[in-house]
C-alpha cells in the first residue's frame, strides 16, 4: 500500500495505491487534506490506465529502436550544435503541468541557467497564465491567497468560468457539503448552463467575455453602497482609479438587470464569499483583466486571506502550481523570482553556478510554436504534452512541428499526434512509476510515489534532462534521485524568501532521503516563522512597497466577433470523464461510456436555422481549420453560441480536433490564448452512410468521419461517409482485418439497414450496424457481444430480453445508466439521494448528481426540459 497523488486535475487528491495482479487498486486517501478520501470518476478509474498496451518502452530515433546512450548523445549533440550555430534562442523546451516539480526544476535550470535562453514554456500557458499575470499585478507575486478550507467555511461561493462539478469534482463535493451543512449559496457565472449551473442558487448566463463588465458592476455597487473596507484600503494602491474605471464601464453584460442585481445584493450582503475562477476567465484575450476585476472586489472589501473569504483560482492541471513555483513559464525565473530583476538573476545564477543565465523572457507557447513554424526555433524538446492537438490553430502547429529540424518527444506513448512527428522518442515513466512532488491549487505539496516498476527502458523525466545536460558538458546535474533535486529547489526558495518573496519552503531544504520518502502533504510557505495558511489578511503584499494593487480595468470584447460568414461563437472545454487528449483516460473503458465521441452543443433554434439534425453530423469551420462533430441540441447554450469538448485527437477522432478551429489570439499581458471565443460556421456534413462498429480487437477506420473508443470487450467506433461502401461485407472484413471470418448478415431493405456479425472461431469477432441515417442502437448491449458466442438476437439492435439495458452511462463510478435511473425514478425514487439508495448512482464522486437530478425532474415533470429530451 502506497500513498500518492492523483495525476489528473489541480485538486490534487491523495490516493492509496495497492498493486494487484492486473494493475493497481486505487482508493481515496482519508488523511489527505485535499480530498479526505473522496475521488472522482477519473481518479477512481486510475488503476485501469496503467496497462502496457500502447506504452513506449524503448528510445526510438526516426522510428528505429536504439539504446539510451545513443538517443541521449544525439539529443545533446543536436542541441549543442544548434546553439553553437544559431544561438541559445534557436532551441526550446515545451513542458507540461503533468510533470513533477523535480522534473520541471531540472528543465528550467538547464534552459535558463546553462543554455542561456528562457525559451522554456509549458501547457500551463493555455491554462493559468492569466491568473499568474493578474496575481502578479495585484499582489506583486503569483500567490493564491486562499485554501480549500475556505470553500468549507464560505457562505457564498461564486463560480466564474468554472464547471466545477465536472472539472474539479472533489472540490465540488466540498462546496455541496458546505451547502448542506451551513446553507452556503452557490452562484455560477457562465455563458453556458453547465451541470454546475443546474445545481446553483443563481446562474448568470453572461455574454461570452463579459466577466469584466459583471465584476466592474459589482465593484461600482460596492463603492456606491459604501461597502469598501477603509481600513484595509490603507494597504492598497489604485482603488480610486479602479472604482472610476468600473463606474465608467457601461458594456453590456448580457445578464438581465434583475438577475445581476440579485447577484450584487448577495455578494454585498455576504462577507464570507469565495470567488472561484478557472479557464472561462483565463482563456481569453482579456483574461488578465478579468482576473484583476475579480481581485479588485475582494481587495476593496478586505475579503481576502480570512476564513471563508477570497478570490480562488483553481488550476486545471495536477502540477500547474509546481511548474509556476520552479519558474516553468518563459517569463518567470525560479521560486517566484523575476527574470527581469538583475539581483534575482545574479542570486539564482550564483546558486546554480550557472554558465549562461537567460536575461530576458523567452517565447510564450503560441509564439514559441510560431517560431518553430518560421524556422527561428530549430530544435525543440516536448515533454508529456500534445501541442499538435491542444494549441490554438492546431493544424498549423502540427505542420510547424512536422517541419522543424529536430523534435524530441518524451512521453509514455508514441501514439499521439505530436509523438508521431518526433525525430527522437524517449520512453518516459508514467505517473505510478515515478517519484517526486506536485503542488495543488491551494499550495499543498504532496508526494507522488512510485508503486510499480517502469516497463522496458522507460525512465523519469528528470533523469533524461539531467543526462542530456551532462552530455552537453554542464555541471550541477548529477543528482542521485528526486529527493536531492527537491532539497536543491527548497534551498533555492530560501533565497527567494530572503528577497521577501512568497514562495519559501526552505524549511525542507535539509530533508533526508528517508524523510522525503515519507513526507506528508504540506502547504507552503514552510519556514520556521510561517507555515501553511492564508495570505494577505495582514495587508502585506509582495510589491516593492508591500502594498496591494487594485488595477483599473475596462471591458473588451473577444478578439473575433460573429459575422455573416462565421455566425456562431464557439466555446471549448472539458467533459466529465476525460482528461486532456485522452492518452490515459481513454484506456479506462468505463470513462468512455458517458460521452463517447466528439460533439457540438447547439441551441435547437440555431440548429433548425442551420439545417443540422439532432444526432447528425455537422461540419464546423473557422478561418483556421475544420472539424466534423456529432450534433447535440440543447438549451444549455444560448442562441448564437456553441460548445465543443477539446479531448479528441488524430488517434481517436481525426476530424474531432477542436483546437484546430480556435484562433491564436492572445491576452496581451499573459500571452494566454482565447480558447473559448472562436467564431465558426456550421453546416450539415453531407454523410449518406452511418455505422456503429464493435470489435474484440483494435481496428482503425478510414471513413470520412470516425470516432473510436476502448470498451470493456475491445473497441467500438462511430463511422460515417459520403457514400455507402459498395460491398459492405468486403468493407467489414477489411475494417476489422478478419478476411477469413464467417459473415452472418441481416438486412432491412425497406430502411436500407445492414447488420453484419463477423464470426471468428465460433465467436463474434466484430459487429457492424449500418444505414443511411444515424442508427438508434443499444450500444452497450452490442459492445458486450464482441468476443461472445453467437446467440439468437446477436444481430438485434436492442438488448436481448435476458440482457438488462442500462442505457447511456450517467454515473461512471458505478456504471449505472440512464435507463436504470429512469426506472428507479418511475418506481418512486424522488430525489438524488433516493436514486443513490436504489441504484448506487451518484453515491461516490457526485459529479453525475446534477444529471441525475435533471433526470428525476424530467420524470416528475409532465414536460421534460428540451436539454434532457435532446441529450
Ligand atoms: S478531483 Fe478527480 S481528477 Fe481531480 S485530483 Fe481528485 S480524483 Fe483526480
Amino acid at each position: 500500500m502506497t500513498r500518492s497523488t492523483c495525476p489528473y486535475c489541480g485538486v490534487g487528491c491523495g490516493v492509496i495505491l495497492t498493486p494487484v495482479a492486473n494493475g493497481i487498486r486505487v482508493k481515496g486517501d482519508p488523511d489527505h487534506p485535499a480530498n479526505h478520501g473522496r475521488l472522482c470518476s477519473k481518479g477512481t478509474a486510475l488503476g485501469e490506465t496503467v496497462g502496457l498496451s500502447g506504452r513506449l518502452t524503448t528510445p526510438l530515433v526516426k522510428g528505429v529502436e536504439t539504446n539510451w546512450d545513443a538517443a541521449l548523445d544525439l539529443v545533446a549533440a543536436r542541441f549543442r550544435d544548434t546553439i553553437a550555430r544559431h544561438g541559445p534562442d534557436s532551441v526550446a523546451f515545451y513542458l507540461s503541468g503533468q510533470m513533477l516539480t523535480e522534473d520541471y526544476y531540472v528543465a528550467n535550470k538547464l534552459m535558463k541557467g546553462f543554455i542561456g535562453s528562457a525559451n522554456v514554456d509549458t501547457n500551463s500557458r493555455l491554462c493559468m497564465a492569466s491568473t499568474v499575470a493578474g496575481h502578479t499585478r495585484a499582489f506583486g507575486a503569483d500567490t493564491v491567497p486562499g485554501t480549500y478550507e475556505d470553500l468549507d467555511q464560505a457562505d457564498l461561493v461564486v463560480l466564474v468560468g468554472s464547471n466545477l462539478a465536472w472539472c474539479h469534482p472533489v472540490l465540488w463535493q466540498r462546496v455541496e457539503a458546505a451547502k448542506t451543512t451551513r446553507g452556503t449559496k452557490i452562484v455560477v457565472i457562465d455563458p453556458r448552463r453547465s451541470v454546475t449551473a443546474d445545481a446553483a442558487d443563481l446562474h448568470l448566463p453572461l455574454s461570452p467575455g463579459a466577466d469584466v463588465a459583471v465584476f466592474n458592476r459589482l465593484l461600482a455597487a460596492i463603492a456606491d453602497r459604501g461597502l469598501t473596507d477603509a481600513g484595509y484600503l490603507t494597504h492598497i494602491e489604485g482603488a480610486e482609479a479602479a472604482v472610476a474605471a468600473a463606474r465608467a464601464d457601461l458594456a453590456e453584460t448580457g445578464v438581465a438587470a434583475a438577475l445581476l442585481d440579485r447577484f450584487i445584493d448577495l455578494w454585498c450582503a455576504t462577507p464570507r464569499v469565495v470567488t472561484v475562477f478557472s479557464q472561462g476567465v483565463n482563456q481569453s484575450t482579456s483574461g488578465t483583466d478579468k482576473v484583476n476585476a475579480i481581485l479588485n472586489c475582494h481587495l476593496a472589501t478586505g475579503r481576502i486571506g480570512r476564513p471563508g473569504m477570497g478570490p480562488f483560482s483553481v488550476t486545471g492541471q495536477p502540477n500547474a502550481m509546481g511548474g509556476r513555483e520552479v519558474g516553468g513559464l518563459a517569463n518567470q525565473l525560479a521560486c517566484h523570482l523575476a527574470l527581469e530583476n538583475p539581483d534575482h538573476r545574479r542570486a539564482v545564477g550564483r546558486f546554480w553556478n550557472a554558465t549562461r543565465m537567460a536575461d530576458r523572457p523567452g517565447l510564450k507557447a503560441v509564439d514559441l510554436f510560431r517560431a518553430v513554424g518560421d524556422g527561428r526555433i530549430k530544435a525543440l524538446w516536448i515533454i508529456h504534452t500534445n501541442p499538435a492537438v491542444t494549441l490554438p490553430e492546431a493544424d498549423a502547429v502540427r505542420a510547424a512541428i512536422a517541419g522543424c529540424d529536430f523534435i524530441v518527444v518524451s512521453d509514455v506513448t508514441g501514439a499521439t499526434d505530436t509523438a508521431r512527428l518526433a525525430h527522437v522518442l524517449l520512453p518516459a515513466a508514467a505517473w505510478a512509476e515515478k517519484s517526486g512532488t506536485v503542488t495543488n491549487s491551494d499550495r499543498t505539496i504532496s508526494r507522488q510515489r512510485q508503486v510499480i516498476a517502469a516497463p522496458g527502458q522507460a525512465r523519469p523525466d528528470w533523469w533524461m534532462l539531467a543526462q542530456v545536460a551532462q552530455r552537453m558538458g554542464f555541471a550541477g546535474f548529477d543528482w542521485p534521485g528526486p529527493a536531492a533535486i527537491f532539497r536543491e529547489h527548497a534551498a533555492l526558495s530560501g533565497i527567494a524568501g530572503r528577497f521577501g518573496r512568497d514562495f519559501d519552503i526552505s524549511g525542507k531544504a535539509r530533508i533526508s532521503d528517508a524523510a522525503y520518502e515519507v513526507m506528508d502533504p504540506f502547504r507552503w510557505p514552510f519556514t520556521a516563522q510561517r507555515q501553511g495558511g492564508r495570505f494577505f489578511a495582514d495587508g502585506l503584499f509582495f510589491t516593492p512597497d508591500r502594498r496591494g494593487r487594485m488595477v483599473a480595468v475596462t471591458s473588451r470584447p473577444p478578439a473575433a466577433m460573429p459575422s455573416e460568414k462565421r455566425p456562431l461563437r464557439l466555446n471549448t472545454g472539458r467533459i466529465r470523464d476525460q482528461w486532456h487528449t485522452m492518452t490515459r483516460t481513454e484506456r479506462a473503458a468505463r470513462l468512455n461510456r458517458h460521452l463517447g465521441e466528439p460533439f457540438i452543443d447547439l441551441h435547437p433554434a440555431d440548429a433548425l436555422q442551420l439545417g443540422v439534425a439532432p444526432f447528425g453530423l455537422a461540419e464546423v469551420t473557422s478561418d483556421h481549420g475544420r472539424a466534423v462533430l456529432r450534433v447535440v441540441l440543447t438549451d444549455r447554450v444560448g442562441r448564437g453560441q456553441a460548445f465543443a469538448p477539446m479531448h479528441w485527437s488524430g488517434e481517436t477522432a481525426p476530424t474531432g480536433r477542436v483546437d484546430a478551429l480556435v484562433p491564436g489570439a492572445l491576452d496581451p499581458v499573459s500571452g494566454q490564448p482565447e480558447l473559448k471565443a472562436a467564431t465558426v460556421s456550421v453546416v450539415p456534413f453531407p454523410a449518406r452512410w452511418f455505422a456503429f462498429a464493435a470489435s474484440a480487437h483494435e481496428f482503425t477506420p478510414g471513413s470520412a468521419y470516425w470516432a473510436r473508443r476502448v470498451t470493456e470487450s475491445g473497441y467500438a467506433a462511430e463511422l460515417a461517409d459520403l457514400t455507402a461502401p459498395p460491398d459492405i461485407e468486403a468493407f467489414a472484413r477489411r475494417l476489422f482485418d478478419l478476411p477469413e471470418a464467417q459473415v452472418i448478415r441481416s438486412d432491412d431493405h425497406a430502411r436500407g439497414l445492414a447488420t453484419l456479425a463477423l464470426v471468428d472461431r465460433g465467436r463474434i469477432g466484430a459487429l457492424l450496424f449500418s444505414g443511411p441515417a444515424p442508427v438508434a442502437l443499444a450500444r452497450d448491449a452490442i459492445i458486450a457481444r464482441s468476443g461472445a458466442p453467437v446467440l439468437p438476437g446477436s444481430l438485434a439492435p436492442r438488448a436481448r430480453a435476458d440482457q438488462p439495458d442500462n442505457g447511456p452511462v450517467v454515473c461512471a463510478c458505478t456504471g449505472i445508466g440512464r435507463n436504470r435511473i429512469t426506472a428507479a425514478a418511475q418506481a418512486g425514487a424522488c430525489d438524488v439521494a433516493a436514486i443513490a439508495r436504489a441504484t448506487g448512482a451518484g453515491s461516490n464522486c457526485g459529479a453525475c448528481r446534477p444529471e441525475i437530478a435533471a433526470l428525476v425532474a424530467a420524470i416528475s415533470s409532465p414536460t421534460p426540459s428540451p436539454a434532457i429530451a435532446a441529450e
